[in-house]
Formats: C-alpha cells, structure tokens, sequence
C-alpha cells in the first residue's frame, strides 16, 4: 500500500467513517502506469497458477477461510467502520457469505473442471468424441462498489481464482481498507501477490484497468457507471459481467402472515440502511390488508435503533455518504409532494452524524412519483395498494431493473404462480434479499440490472472459457463430405437426409439405400 507520506505528489483519496465522518486514513491512488504493471505482474503469474493442480489452488483458498474465520470480529468491525453498517450485519452479509462461498468453491470447484464428456445424435458424428473444457480467462479485472465491500469483491475473486484466473481488483473510493484487509488475508494464506492486487483510486483508475490488457471485467455498480463499462468493454471486445443497480418489489397478497411480511418489509428495506442491490424499494399491499399492513410497519420502524455501526445494539447506521443523503432526501420529498402519506422518518438525524436519514415509511405512492421509478438506495419504504394478483405483476413489472423481487403469502401455490410471472433474476417468496446468502443460488438481473450471473455454478462460468474438444476416432479416413462434390454425392447427400428426416419409413429406407454409396465414394483430394 502507497501511504500518502510515502509518495506526496499522488492524487489521493480519503477513507471517512460515514457515522462520524471521522478520518480513517489516506491512500495514494494507483496511476495508470501503475495500473498496467499490476495487470502485467498478474499476467506473468497466471500461467503457473492455472498449471497447479485444483487442490492447491483450493487449499489456499481453505487456508483464506480459516483466518478469515479466525479474525470475524476484527474485519466486521472494519467494514462497519468504513461503510457504517452495524458489525452483526457486516459478520452475517459479509464475512458469513465470504466464508460459505468459499466453502461452496472448495466442494465443488474440482467438479466443475473437469471435462465433461458431450454426446451427440448425428450419425455422420459417430466416429468422433466430443468434451467440454475450461479454461482460465487470465486476468480478471474486477471493480467493485462500497455497500458490500467485502462480500462483493471477495466472492468474486474467490471464484476467479479458484477457476485458475489472477485478478486485479479496484474497489470503491469509499471503502478501500476492507479490499486492503481482503488482499492481506489471502496474501497471508499464501496467494502469490501478483495473483490479487488491490488499486486503490476512484473512477479514473478503474477506466485505466478497464484500458490495460485484462481478459475479462467483473462489474459491480451502478447503471450509469455500468453502461460506461459496456462501452469502454465493447471497443475492444472484453468479456464482462455487470451487475446493477434495481428498484425491486415487494408484493403482499391478502392471505400473507402480516406480522412476518411487515417485519420482512421492514428489514427488507432498512438493512444496511437500505443501501443493497437487493433492498425492498416498492411494496405493493392488497387492498383488504393494505391498512393493517401499514400500521405494522409504521410501530417496527419506529422501534428500529439507529446508530453508530459499532454499537451491538444498533439496527441501522448512516448513509455512506451526503450525495446519497441527498438523493433519499430527494426522492421523499418528490413523494410527498405529488400526495404522498408520509407516516415515518422522512428528516435527516444530524444529532446522530452526518449521514443518518430517518428511516422512513410513505403510503399511497404512485408510479409517477422518483420514488416508484429510480433507485433511492436509502431507508424508505414506499407503500401503494393493489386489487388483483395481475394488478401486482404489472406493477412489479413497470420498471426499467430486474435483479429481484419478492411475493408474500401463506399460499405457496399462489405465491409461486405470481413469481413466475415477475420479471427478475431472483424472486423470493416469504423473505427478501437472502437469497444472496445461499452460495448454490445465482445472483444477477435482468434488463437494466445487469448482464451475467455471479455466484453459484453460474458464478464459477462466468470466470472460465469453454472450449470444445472434438476427437476424430478414425484418424486414417478422409472424411465423406470433404472434397470430390458431384451429382453422385449430392443424390448421396439427399438420401441421407430423408433416411434422418424423411417422412414414412419407406422414404427413410429407400434414402438409407441412396446414401451408402457415400461411404464407398473416393475422396477427389
Ligand atoms: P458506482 O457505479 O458509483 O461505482 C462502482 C465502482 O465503479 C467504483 O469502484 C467506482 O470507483 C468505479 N467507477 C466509477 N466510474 C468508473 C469509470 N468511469 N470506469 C471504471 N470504473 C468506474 O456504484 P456505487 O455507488 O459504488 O455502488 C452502488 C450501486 O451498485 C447501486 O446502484 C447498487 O444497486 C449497485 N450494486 C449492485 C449489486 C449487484 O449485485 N447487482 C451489488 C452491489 C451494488
């Protein structure tokens, strides 16, 4: 790590605890030339890397799991330092995921290597075997956002790695000394350097990662910045994954358990100070239990503890930052103005820090409010009511994202006919964003929410090139369909088509007959 009194003349960036806006520390960023010799040093140590057996590779990964479990405590206390979330929520969705994915590379990374075998029909590709393989990219560049500042990079780069690539990692400007503490522990577990290099800098350093010779770019982000990426990736060609930012919805039918689904509502959208891709954004109540359902939500929010991360007993700490105060802040008041019940929250909480938002409940919000339409990533939650199970799909659906959404009742027949026609690459039934916990389950959007998938097997794909091997068992025989074309072999030709595709079996037999004079045919070259 460049630290600022080593070099005085870099551009540098400042880490600020988002509770009290106290200075965690400043870092040197990384410059372009910096940033292509990190990617070179990775290139040259790939190549041994992937060459290693997969069980060395997954015992430094076992060797990672066990100090990262060894030191929980110490590393949720920096992420909630950094990122403001309370520790217990930064041990659960950050340091519990990282562990449990890094389990689910150890079980099945092997597996997923090896080369799979590929049967085929055609009978004029009997003589050949064919398999998948797959194979390293090379060098993953990955960028990362500031919400889940462990989890995020540190599943992906697992993945990476497991699958033999090296990876460049440049993480959010906001929380660079979790990535600094990730490199650290996989370092310490005995990963090559070159293997994981953290850059430390803001935009202009992941474009400059983006511009050196990575094989691959893992997004995580926002849709602006990730439609930046796409361009700058579509240039030259480079593979990417992008995973986005979403406006997901919550959908409670009357026969849901109002106690679970305002708890979960509530949750759902105040966690991490509703600052997850995954985050309750809309709720849309039935009609019957819309009231009901409000005052629920209203005593919990008021009861939920606000605070400083650190404090064991706080629920919720700050934004991260003013620029996302002030867009909560904004997308409230455009909610109220436009006739929105305002029934929580709804003022800053400067008395706590200068990030903290109350967190804050509308009712009867509608679709031309920014609240229904643009993601807040803020502690709202924005209520509206609906009649029929079509009424709440349609409004689920009436939005540009796609990551998830979640329905709510106590019929699951029901509950799984409504998900099935919800538009999102994860829908939940009874709970919200959790999903992200479970290593098996594949985490990406659809539409604007992103392209690709991370996690799970999906996850592990993402990281590998598939290749198809293709054996041809008979080595000495020149094949049928090359060279020597003529009337003979096309009348050949067509009599092997209808003895594959013909209709009645006397078509198929008499084009059985036509074709076998292609197997005695000499080859003109
Ligand atoms: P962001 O888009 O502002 O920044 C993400 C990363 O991109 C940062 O590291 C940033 O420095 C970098 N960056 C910015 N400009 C760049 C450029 N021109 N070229 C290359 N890199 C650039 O997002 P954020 O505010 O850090 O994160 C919040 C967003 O991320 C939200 O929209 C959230 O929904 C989304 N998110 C999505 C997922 C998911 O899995 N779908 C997960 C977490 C967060």
């Amino acid at each position: 790590m460049n630290t600022i009194s080593q070099i005085a003349t870099r551009e540098t960036i400042v880490s600020t605890n988002p509770a009290t806006g106290e200075k965690l520390g400043e870092l040197a960023c990384a410059t372009p030339d910096e940033v292509r010799e990190a990617v070179r040093r990775a290139r040259l140590a790939q190549p041994a890397w992937a060459a290693l057996p997969v069980k060395n590779r997954l015992a430094v990964l076992k060797s990672f799991q066990r100090k990262l479990a060894e030191r929980r405590t110490e590393i949720a206390e920096l992420i909630s330092r950094e990122a403001g979330k309370p520790t217990v929520e930064a041990l659960n969705t950050e340091v519990m995921v990282v562990l449990d994915s890094t389990e689910f590379c150890i079980r099945k990374a092997h597996r997923f290597l090896q080369d799979e075998p590929l049967p085929h029909d055609n009978l004029a590709m009997k003589t050949k075997r064919g398999k998948l393989v797959r194979e390293p990219y090379g060098v993953i560049g990955i960028i990362a956002p500031w919400n889940y500042p462990f989890s995020t990079p540190a599943i992906e780069t697992i993945g990476a790695l497991a699958m033999g690539n090296a990876v460049v990692l440049k993480p959010s400007e906001f929380t660079p000394l979790v990535a600094l503490e990730f490199q650290k522990l996989m370092h310490s577990a005995g990963l090559d350097p070159d293997l994981l290099q953290v850059l430390v800098g803001a935009g202009p350093v992941g474009s400059a990662l983006l511009e050196a010779d990575i094989d691959k770019v893992v997004f995580t982000g926002s849709v602006a910045t990730g439609k930046r990426i796409a361009e700058a990736a579509a240039k030259r060609l480079l593979p990417m994954l992008l995973e986005l930012g979403s406006k997901d919805p919550m959908i409670v039918l009357e026969d849901a358990d109002l106690d679970v689904a305002s708890s979960g509502a509530v949750w759902g959208a105040m966690m991490n100070c509703g600052q997850t891709c995954l985050s309750i954004e809309r709720c849309y109540v039935q009609r019957s239990v819309y009231e009901k359902f409000l005052e629920l939500c209203k005593r919990k929010i008021n009861k939920l503890r606000v605070g400083e991360g650190l404090g064991s007993e706080v629920e919720m700490g700050p934004l991260i930052h003013d620029r996302q105060l002030r867009t909560v802040e904004d997308h409230v008041n455009d909610a109220v103005a436009k006739g929105a019940r305002l029934l929580a929250g709804g003022r800053r909480m400067p008395q706590l820090g200068p990030n903290f938002y109350a967190p804050t409940l509308l009712a009867d919000v509608s679709h031309d409010m920014r609240i229904m339409q643009e993601e807040t990533f803020g502690p709202a939650l924005p209520v509206a009511p609906f009649d029929t199970d079509d009424d709440a799909v349609r409004l689920a659906n009436d939005t540009e994202f796609g990551l998830a959404a979640s329905v709510w009742t106590t019929n699951r027949k029901r509950g799984e006919a409504v998900a099935a026609r919800v538009r999102a690459g994860t829908v939940m039934i009874n709970d919200a964003i959790s999903a992200f916990g479970i290593a098996e389950a594949p985490h990406g959007g659809f539409e604007q929410s992103g392209i690709g998938r991370a996690h799970g097997e999906l996850g592990l794909a993402e990281m590998v090139l598939v290749k198809y091997v293709d054996v041809d068992l008979l080595p000495r025989m020149k094949k049928v369909w090359w060279f020597g074309y003529g009337s003979a072999f096309q009348h050949q030709m067509s009599g092997f088509i209808d003895m594959l595709f013909g209709s009645g079996l006397g078509r198929r037999l008499k084009g059985a007959v036509g074709a076998t004079g292609a197997l005695l045919r000499k080859n003109r070259l």
